[in-house]
């Protein structure tokens, strides 16, 4: 694990570098310092101005991650609901099924 390595500028203030596993402990403080910032919905550590906010949420790695996720589970169950019905083949066993006669 290299996460040390990841030093993120904090988005109140460009002069404060901050390790990124420590970031969100450091919002927290700079939060109270400074005029407040839109909080990205997805990712609470992405601030901006929110004049900024619309374009960042189109943009968000963090929102990208969670609609390629989001999208795994309709596109599945869409395969399993166009899968060919059993009709067809019931019908068609039941020609050598004795105990279809039952039914007619
Ligand atoms: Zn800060
Ligand atoms: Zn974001």
């Amino acid at each position: 694990m290299a996460e040390e390595a990841e030093w993120v500028t904090c988005p109140y203030e460009r002069s404060h570098r901050v390790p990124a596993l420590r970031i969100q402990r450091h919002l927290v403080k700079c939060e109270e310092r400074y005029p407040p910032l839109a909080i990205c919905p997805y990712n609470a550590t992405h601030r901006m101005p929110h004049a900024q906010l619309a374009a960042h949420v189109q943009a968000c790695p963090t929102r990208a991650a969670l609609t390629a996720k989001g999208c795994e589970k309709p596109a599945r169950a869409a395969a399993a609901l166009t899968t060919p019905h059993p009709t067809l083949k019931r019908d068609y066993m039941a020609k050598n099924d004795p105990d279809d006669e039952q039914w007619d």
